[in-house]
Order: C-alpha cells, then structure tokens, then sequence
C-alpha cells in the first residue's frame, strides 16, 4: 500500500480515500473487495445517495452485483472440483515417482530421463518449466519454485503444478474451505513441498478491476487473475485498486484487445506443438498454459469475443462465462438480421423471447466452438432482469462436436396469433442397437420436414420462423446442486444477494422436465444427445389474452394440466411461466374448458378474424351450415382446422389445491423490487 494512504473522510454517505498523490477516491465495497472510484463532484453528493448513485454507475453498478456474486460462487464450485482432482493426480504421481527413484537408485540421471521420455507424453514447453523450476510467464508473472528435489521430466499434468503465482495473501471468504492446502507427503530423504495446482482466471474486459480483485480474494485456490482492459486509465485503475486490496501479486493488469491477448494464448501453444513435430497433439483435450476460466462481461454482446476465448481456455474442460446484455437484439424482432450475424440465428418474438435468447446465445457459442473440435456442455444458464449470464465447459472433443446439428433446432412461432410453436431438429441423434445387436450407439442422420403447415393448427394464423437455436438442455443439474449445497458454507454479508441466487437456482434447477424414457438401454453418449423436447414457458395471461378470456389462476391451470397426467413447473426467466410437457393441442383445450366451466366470453364481442374466434370454434357450427348452403365462407382464406378428437374427449378439472406449490416456500424465485433506474448502461469513458 505504498501509494494509498491508509487516512480516509467521508463526503455525504462515501468514504473518500486520498493518496500519496493528492488525488481523492471513493471507496466502494463488494464482497471483500473493495475498489477506488472518483469521487462523486460536491453538487451531486448535496442532491442525496440516489443522485451519487446515478452519477457513480459508470464506475461501479450495485445492480451487478447478482451477477458477481453469482460467478464467484459458480467459479468456487467448479474450481474446487478441478483443484482436488489436480492435487490427487499429483499425489499420486509424486507416489510413482517416489517409488520409481527408489527403484532406480543407484542408476545415473540421464538415463533416469531417458526412461521418462519413452513414456512419449510430456509436454516439452511444460517440461522445460518444470526442470528450471523457476520461470517468467507471458504476463510478466514471476512464477514460483517448484520444490520438488529431482530434474524429472513432467508429463501432460505437470502444467498444472508448473508455473505458478506466489499466493499474496490468505484472503479467505467465510466458511471457505481452503484447497490449497499443500501436499506434504513425507519419508525420510524424501520430503518433498508441492506448489498448489495451477488455476488461472481471465477478465477479459475488466474495467475497474472488481471481478478479477473478487476472484483473488474470496477463491482461495485461484493463484492467478490476469485483468485486461482496452484503456490506458482501466489498467491504471485496476493496479490501484489492487494494491488497495493487497493482491497486487496475485492479480496481474494487462492493456490491449482482449481478442489479441486471448489469440497469444493459442499462438504459444501452436509454436510449442510446431517446435516439437515428435510429439504431435493427438486430437484430444491436453493440459496447456491456457486459462482454467475466462470471464466475458462486456457492455452489449460477447458474441465478438467468443472465438477468442474459445481457444484461450483450457480444452480439457475449461469454464467460459458469458454475459450478453443486448437483449433487444436477441430477444426481439427488431434486429433480426443483427441477431443472425453476431449469433447466428433469428430469435423468437414473445413472452419466452428471453428463455430462446439463452439458446441463440449458447447456439453461437457452440457452432464457433464446433468449427475447433470443441464440444461445449451448458452448466448453468439464466436470462436476468435485461441481460443473461452462460456459464459453458469446454473440451476438445471432435467425438461430442457429432451431436450438435441434432441438438440445434429452428422453431416456428405462432407469434401474431395465439402464441403456440413448433421446433424442429436439423438433425436426428438416433439410437440404434449395434450391428451385433448386443449394444447401442448413436447415428446421426436427416430429420423430416417440415413439422408444421404455414398456418397454426390451432389458430389459423400465420407461423414464422426462429433460429437455428440450441435445443439441448440449458443447465446441468450436478452443477447447480453444488452451487446451492455450498450455500450455507458461505457469508451472507459477503454475497449480498444470496437469497435471491438460491431462489433463482433453485427455480433452475426445478425447470427441467424429463423426456419419457427411450426403450434401448442407456450409454454414455446418452448425455451428448440429451435435448430438453419442452424448451419454452408460456404464461396463462398471454393465452387468457389470445382467448379473450378471463386469466386463469396459476393453481387452477396447473391443476388441470396434472389433472391430465402431464407434467407442470416453472421457468426461472419470468415469474408466473407455465412449462408443461403438455402439447398444444391439450393446452389450448383446457383454455376452452376454463370458459366453458368457468369465465364465459361475450361471443359478440369476438371478431370473426381475431385468433380467439377460431381458438373458441365460434364459428364451426355456423360454418358448416354455410358451405351446406354453397355460400361464401368468410374465413375460407384460413385452413380447416382439424381437431384431436381424443383430446377433445379430455375431462378437464380445474382445482385450485391440487396446483398448489407447498414445497420451497419463501424463496426469492424472482426479482420483485428492482431498484431505481435498473437496465443495462452505456460504456464506462473514464
Ligand atoms: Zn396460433
């Protein structure tokens, strides 16, 4: 802290921080960093917090902090997963090579190495590393020791325990349970101290440097955070504001194109593989001096970043987070043909337009992937307020990357008429049993089409058409589960929004309704195939207002649908959603029953041209007496619509006890109270 002076004033409600320099910073903090902002000008602090607040979002945004908190805690679940991995490969090596010097004593150096080298599988560049123990890393890092006492050469993993930060300080959050702990595993003439595994961090877009200076401080395994930003006076305030929080060894500021740094990752290990023809890649994921997780949180869309970032995480399972804030582009038809170029899709037009935004986005992220042999797995998913948040694994995986054109699907939307859709597969991941006929496997082969006509089924009306988009599923249940089991270990002064991040996992989690079980046995590939057959929520206001009804109550719909056998939960996205394995057909039946038992319509105030005249079969009776009197059919522009006579057959039950949720209560599912002036901002100038 040689620049900042530990003395502090407060202006209205802001602690202002003055430097060596004279210069006169606000104090905000977050979790347990705290970073330095401008102060807000005198005539703003007189106008109240409210105005402070306003003036000092460009620096710093409270309604961000979900987001934050949110990321630092999926990041702790999915780092202390690869960590103690890591640390058990290299107990266990540190075994093997513990017996293998034994077996070998006696024997000369050389041809100890020459006998790991037969082993074909290290990385030269790592090894290197590992031998001088000591080495300086692209980003100007110097790196520790590894003290281990012997010049053995590394394998593949050995990266890991390479090159590696020097831990500033034992920052840790409540209830952490620290992960670096050190591998002692002595003997006599054996001691060895390992360094902790390796786990890297890029922001890529940091601005004031909070979400790396977070991620040093509350994630205890992480030994490096690399923050990048475009401008001279970012970088300058992200070295400040690290060393007002005492990680400045461990948080490293870096200028320039976030796209360039990420590629220099790629250019290092296409050099090192071009210098080393004898030990070519073999196709598959590999350890390298890529990033365990890169973050991507800009203004607007991360779409133009995500090749870059693509090949600068790790292959062999690296975390992307993804944050796009330019919903009016992906969830609107105002931008279509924009959508396509930065996603490559068309989006959806509705009341799910947010929920299909998610797959736009995890379509572009996994067809980029696709083209570099990387198989991307969603872990978690959300569409928040205005923006959404993709928290994607990647692997190279050329194998995987043969399921994705059938898990992409395009969709057609009644989106002028009642609101009903249709997906459609690009292609088919069939399951078939082998030519044995003792197993199963997967083939991928061409899927029929069209699924619909032009017009709905169900309204008449005219269908367009949406994506291609991802149809797989939006979360992994594992992952969520480890987030929310971890929950209670973790400070609630800390992560501030905590009730709201276990409402909206929660909700997650609940979201996913099961296909029906295939008839062939299961197998691994079963995973890669898994597409979730009901991807959108609806809301009963949107069909009450297609219908020109009364809405139903969400108990009585919901009754009624499970009534039938189908099953019915929410979306995270939105409250109030209704997702149903119900088909369209049914749901529109239970909307006739509702006015039938329940909410009469005024017939008369039904245009004969509007979707609800044909939804309600108003004018089938009078129809058919028409075309018997060979007159002109008013709606004869429109197709006859056929009607599911079984479904027609359905006695629908509307019982409000029976659609009671009980379970969960007093979660925060949703966002209720959204502060003052929420909503995406304009890029920071300063
Ligand atoms: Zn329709």
């Amino acid at each position: 802290m040689s620049q900042i002076q530990s003395a502090s004033s407060a202006m209205g409600n802001v602690k202002v921080v003055t430097t060596k320099d004279g210069e006169e910073f606000a104090e905000v903090q977050e979790g347990l960093a705290k970073i330095l902002i401008p102060p807000p000008a005198k005539e703003t602090t007189q106008k109240g917090a409210k105005a402070v607040e306003e003036q000092q979002k460009v620096f710093y945004n409270p309604i961000q902090q979900f987001n934050r908190d949110l990321t630092v805690l999926a990041i702790k679940a999915y780092g202390e997963g690869v960590v103690a991995q890591r640390q058990a490969t290299m107990a266990k090596r540190t075994k093997r090579k513990r017996d293998k010097s034994d077996t070998d004593n006696g024997r000369s150096k050389k041809q100890h190495t020459s006998s790991s080298n037969l082993e074909g599988d290290a990385i030269p560049g790592a090894s290197i590393e590992a031998v001088n123990g000591e080495d300086t890393d692209m980003d100007g890092l110097k790196t520790a020791q590894l003290s281990t006492t012997e010049n053995d050469t590394a394998k593949p993993n050995d990266v890991d325990a390479g090159p590696t930060a020097a831990p500033a300080q034992d920052h840790q959050a409540p209830g952490n349970r620290d992960t670096r702990e050190e591998i002692k595993p002595t003997e006599a003439g054996h001691e060895r101290k390992l360094s902790p595994p390796r786990f890297t961090i890029l922001d890529a877009l940091s601005a004031t440097g909070l979400r790396a200076l977070r991620y040093a401080q509350e994630l205890p395994f992480v030994t490096s955070v690399t923050a990048n930003d475009l401008t001279p006076s970012a970088v300058e305030a992200i070295k400040r504001n690290a060393e007002y929080n005492g990680v400045e060894s461990k948080v490293v500021a870096i200028q320039g194109d976030a796209r360039a740094h990420m590629y220099s990752r790629l250019t290092e290990e296409v050099f090192r593989e071009h210098e080393n023809p004898r030990q070519p890649r073999k196709g598959g994921p590999q350890a390298s001096n890529k990033y365990d997780v890169i973050d991507l949180d800009p203004y607007g869309t991360a779409a133009t970043f995500f090749d870059a970032a693509l090949n600068a995480v790790r292959d062999d399972g690296g975390l992307l987070c993804v944050t796009c804030t330019d919903s009016g582009v992906w969830a609107s038809h105002g931008y279509s043909e924009k959508a396509y170029a930065l996603y490559g899709g068309i989006p959806v037009k509705g009341f799910h337009s947010h929920e299909a935004g998610l797959r736009l986005i995890i379509h572009g992220l996994a067809s980029t992937a696709a083209r570099q042999g990387l198989a991307i797995e969603p872990l978690l998913s959300l569409s928040i307020d205005y923006y959404v948040r993709v928290f994607v694994k990647v692997r190279k995986s050329p194998a995987s990357v043969k399921f994705l054109a059938g898990k992409t699907m395009i969709v057609y939307s009644c989106d002028q008429g009642c609101g009903a859709y249709e997906t459609q597969l690009l292609l088919r991941n069939k399951k078939v049993s082998n030519k044995s006929g003792k197993g199963v496997m997967y083939k991928h082969g061409l899927a029929m089409a069209p699924t619909v006509d032009q017009n709905c089924k169900h309204c008449g009306s005219k269908m367009h058409l949406s994506g291609p988009m991802y149809a797989g599923r939006l979360h992994s249940t594992d992952f969520i589960k480890k987030i929310l089991d971890d929950l209670p270990n973790v400070s609630k002064d800390v992560y501030g929004t905590m009730p709201r991040i276990e409402g909206m996992l929660q909700t997650a989690l609940e979201e996913f309704l099961p296909p029906p079980a295939d008839q062939l046995g299961s197998i691994k590939d079963d995973d890669l195939a898994a597409l979730e057959p009901y991807p959108f929520f609806f809301h009963p206001t949107v069909l009450a207002g297609a219908m020109h009804c009364v809405c139903p109550d969400e108990e009585s719909f919901r009754s009624a649908l499970r009534g039938l056998g189908y099953q019915v939960t929410r979306s995270h996205c939105k409250p109030g959603s209704i997702k149903t394995d119900a088909p369209w057909s049914v749901i529109w039946h239970v909307m006739r029953e509702w006015v039938r038992q329940k909410q009469p319509v005024k017939v008369e105030n039904i245009s004969k041209n509007s979707p609800a005249y044909t939804l309600l079969r108003l004018g089938e009776k009078s129809d058919a007496e028409q075309n018997s009197n060979s007159e002109q059919n008013s709606d004869n522009n429109k197709q006859a619509i056929k009607h599911d006579d079984e479904v027609d057959k359905l006695e629908v039950v509307f019982n409000k006890s029976l659609g009671r949720d009980n379970s969960k209560r007093g979660l925060v599912r949703y966002q209720t109270n959204p502060r003052e002036n929420w909503g995406p901002l304009s890029k920071a100038s300063g």
